[in-house]
C-alpha cells in the first residue's frame, strides 16, 4: 500500500486565474508553433511544450491532499480545496457519511480562503476533523464564517466540526499514518507536518522562510528534514528576492536544496509560487535553480564533500506522487 500526495494548490499568497487575454495569447502562440511543427500530430506536439507554455503552474492557493488506506487528509484549505470538495460530494460526503481530516499550518488567508467553499462542511452527518498546533483553533475557524466576511454563519454548518489541538513535535496517528508537527520560520506561528507511513516519509514545509537551515539552528525541528522520500518546500521567491525580503516568511529553491542535499532527501517539490510570478518567470527560476544545483554538485565533488543527489521540480497544480 502506498501513500498518495497531490498538490491541489501550488500558488502562494493569492489565487491567480489566467485572464481571458492571457489564455488567448497562449493559444495563439501554441497554434503558431504547431504550424511550424513538422509532424501533424497534436497530442505529440503538446508533449514537446514545457509547463510554462502550455497549462502553466497553476493558480490555486495552498492545499495538499494526502490519502492512504481509508484515510483522507488535507493540509490547509486554500482555494485548491474547492473543486476537491465538489468531487467528494459524489462519495460518502454527499450522503452525510464522510469523514475528512483538515490539518492547518497557520491561518493566513491563502490557507483558509477555500474553507467556506468546501461543500462537505455543509452536509449534516459528515465529520470534519480540524487540527492545528495553534491555540484558539476553534476561534480562528469560526472567524472565517463571521459576517460581514461570509453570509452563512458558523451555526448553519451541517457537518460535525471536531477540533483537535496538536502538541508541538508530538506525533498523532491516523491508522498507520503518523503525523508530527514541526515549527517553521514564518511571521505568524506556522507548523509544518512530517508524515511517516510504512517506511515512507514526507514533509510539508510551507510557509517557511528557512531562516534556520543548519542542523544546530533547526535543533528540535531538524527531524522535519531527515530521512525523507519527499520534501515539499516553500520557493515563493528567487534566491535574490529572498535575500531582499527578509522576514517575509518565504524561501527560495536553493535554500531547500541545500538542506535536501545535506540530509539526503530523495525528492523535493517546490510550491507556494509567487502570485506576481508569471509561468515564464517560474520556469526561468527553475533554470537558475538547475544551474545552482549543478554547481553545488560539482563543488562538492571537487573537495570530496559528501552531499546527496536530489530529484527536484517546481510543482504544477495536480502533481501527484505515490510513495
Ligand atoms: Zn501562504
Ligand atoms: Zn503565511
Amino acid at each position: 500500500m502506498s501513500i498518495e500526495i497531490q498538490i491541489l494548490g501550488p500558488r502562494g499568497s493569492l489565487a491567480i486565474p489566467m485572464t481571458p487575454r492571457e489564455v488567448e495569447h497562449r493559444v495563439q502562440k501554441i497554434l503558431e508553433d504547431y504550424n511550424s511543427y513538422p509532424i501533424k500530430d497534436v497530442r505529440q506536439f503538446l508533449t514537446t511544450l514545457p509547463i510554462s507554455q502550455l497549462g502553466g503552474y497553476g493558480g490555486n492557493t495552498a492545499c495538499i491532499r494526502v490519502e492512504a488506506e481509508d484515510t483522507l487528509l488535507y493540509i490547509d484549505a486554500g482555494t485548491g480545496i474547492r473543486k476537491e470538495g465538489a468531487q467528494l460530494m459524489s462519495g460518502p460526503c454527499g450522503k452525510g457519511q464522510g469523514e475528512v481530516h483538515l490539518m492547518f499550518t497557520h491561518f493566513h488567508w491563502d490557507h483558509i480562503v477555500g474553507l467556506p467553499f468546501f461543500v462537505p462542511i455543509f452536509v449534516p452527518g459528515n465529520k470534519i476533523h480540524v487540527y492545528a498546533v495553534q491555540d484558539d483553533l476553534e476561534k480562528m475557524f469560526r472567524h472565517v464564517f463571521c459576517k460581514p466576511y461570509f453570509p452563512v454563519p458558523y451555526e448553519a454548518l451541517g457537518a460535525d466540526i471536531i477540533y483537535h489541538k496538536l502538541e508541538p513535535r508530538k506525533p498523532v496517528k491516523f491508522g498507520e499514518i503518523q503525523v508530527t508537527p514541526y515549527e517553521l520560520d514564518h511571521p505568524d506561528p506556522c507548523w509544518g507536518y512530517r508524515f511517516d507511513y510504512k517506511g515512507k516519509s514526507f514533509s510539508y514545509a510551507v510557509d517557511n522562510e528557512g531562516v534556520r537551515a543548519s542542523r544546530s539552528e533547526l535543533g528540535p525541528d531538524l527531524p522535519m528534514y531527515q530521512d525523507l522520500d519527499l520534501l515539499i518546500f516553500d520557493a515563493q521567491y528567487t534566491f535574490k528576492e529572498a535575500t531582499e525580503r527578509v522576514d517575509w516568511g518565504h524561501s527560495s529553491a536553493p535554500i531547500g536544496l541545500d538542506i535536501a542535499m545535506r540530509e539526503g532527501v530523495k525528492r523535493v517539490i517546490f510550491v507556494h509560487h509567487d502570485p506576481a510570478a508569471s509561468d515564464k518567470k517560474i520556469s526561468e527560476t527553475e533554470e537558475q535553480t538547475a544551474k545552482y544545483y549543478r554547481s553545488m554538485l560539482k563543488a562538492a565533488k571537487r573537495v570530496g564533500e559528501d552531499i546527496f543527489e536530489v530529484e527536484w521540480e517546481f510543482a504544477q497544480e495536480g502533481l501527484t506522487i505515490n510513495l
